[in-house]
Order: C-alpha cells, then structure tokens, then sequence
C-alpha cells in the first residue's frame, strides 16, 4: 500500500461520461483528499443523442451533474465532434499541451492507448505525448467492455459505500442508463469486483501506469 499527496490532477474524457465510468470511484477519492481536480471533455457528444427523446445538450447537463456529485468545480466540456477525433488530432494536441502549460499537474487520468473507440484512442496517444516528457504521473482507466487486453498495475480500493456512491453518480447519465439498461451498470460493478479480488478487497478500479518518475529520499527528521 502506497499513500501519496497529491495536489494537481487532470481528468481528461474524450466524451462525457468515460472518466465517470472508468475512474469514478478515484476521482471522488482525490477531491476527497483535497486535490484541484480538473475535468476536461473532449466532445458533448450531440450527434449522439436521440433529439426524438431528449433535449440537444442533454449529456451536457448530465455530465455536469455528475461532476457536482463527485464534486468537481473545474468542469470543461469542449465540442470536438464524436467519432470523428483523430482528424482533430493535432488540436486535440493543442489543447492538451495548453492544459499542461497553465498548471503543473501531479497525476494525469485519460482513457488507454489500445481502447477500440478512435476517440478515447486519440486523447490516450495525445495525452501520451503533451505529457511525456513532464515530471507528471499518467494513469490510464479502463472503459469496461472497450479495452480487451488490458493488463492493469495499478488499483485503487474501494469500500461498499464508495461503489454505491459511484453507482449513484452514474445514473446522473439518465440519458445514457435508460439507453443502455441497468445491466451495464451492474457489469461495472462486477468489473470492480473483479478488481478488487485480484488485491484482496471487496471492489477496487485499476490502471495501467503510464509513466512515473520516482525521486528516493529520507523521510524528514
Ligand atoms: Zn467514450
């Protein structure tokens, strides 16, 4: 078990609702240990949503929800178009290199670099090369069901009560919910639990450790 002080954290979705799915439970845990956790979406998905149902920046709305039951106040949502990322990719690159310029981030959370989605694709490669050469810690969270061959090293345990927090905090998506059915929401907490086994707790989420750099020092006296 390792605790670490964190202060400036970046939590980068390409769409909303990735970081809710994937990294819930930590993000909450971060604002929690009193970080400046700020949330960047990439795109407010409109294409996707059935306009027949629901109202245009109905995603918008709800990511801002979630984002007040986990307790962020820095929330961008930007308006790249879905499924159409990698031909932004270079200012998809700008826009990561301008985040890591304003602020000196300690821990960095994107999507995986061999997820199937293009989207969560580009902003894992992107985030990949704005930060590599940072002293800044990248974290890669999973998208249950996107990322086979995923092989965490990483995992952050979370107690019953977190995971019924983060399965509220999901169901602020209730666009995404009444689409997809409970089913998927119960898959992600069975994911967790997976997790969780593999280090000897009830639910944990997992990482793939992207990058650290790591200075050995004396505790002080
Ligand atoms: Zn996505």
């Amino acid at each position: 078990m390792m605790f670490w002080n964190v202060n400036e954290v970046l939590v980068l979705s390409p769409h909303t609702d990735d970081m809710e799915l994937g990294a819930g439970g930590a993000v909450r845990m971060l604002v929690r240990a009193g970080a400046h956790v700020k949330s960047v979406v990439f795109s407010d998905c409109k294409k996707s949503v059935d306009t027949s149902k629901y109202p245009p920046d109905v995603l918008r709305k709800e990511c801002q929800a979630a984002a007040r039951h986990l307790g962020i106040d820095d929330l961008t949502i930007l308006d790249f178009p879905v499924r159409e990322f990698p031909e932004h990719r270079q200012a998809i690159l700008d826009t990561i290199y301008r985040l890591g310029r304003e602020t000196p981030y300690d821990l960095i959370l994107a999507t995986w670099k061999g997820d199937l989605h293009q989207d969560h694709r580009t902003v894992a490669e992107e985030t990949l090369r704005a930060f590599l050469k940072r002293d800044a810690t990248i974290l890669a969270y999973e998208i249950p069901g996107n990322c086979p061959g995923f092989v965490p090293h990483v995992y952050v345990p979370l107690s019953e009560d977190e995971v019924r927090e983060k399965v509220e905090m999901l169901h602020s998506y209730r666009s995404q919910v009444e689409k997809r059915g409970y089913f998927e929401i119960n898959a992600i907490r069975s994911h967790m639990g997976y997790y969780g086994a593999q280090i000897g707790v009830p639910y944990a989420e997992a990482f793939v450790q992207e990058k650290t750099i790591i200075r050995f020092q004396r505790p002080p006296q």
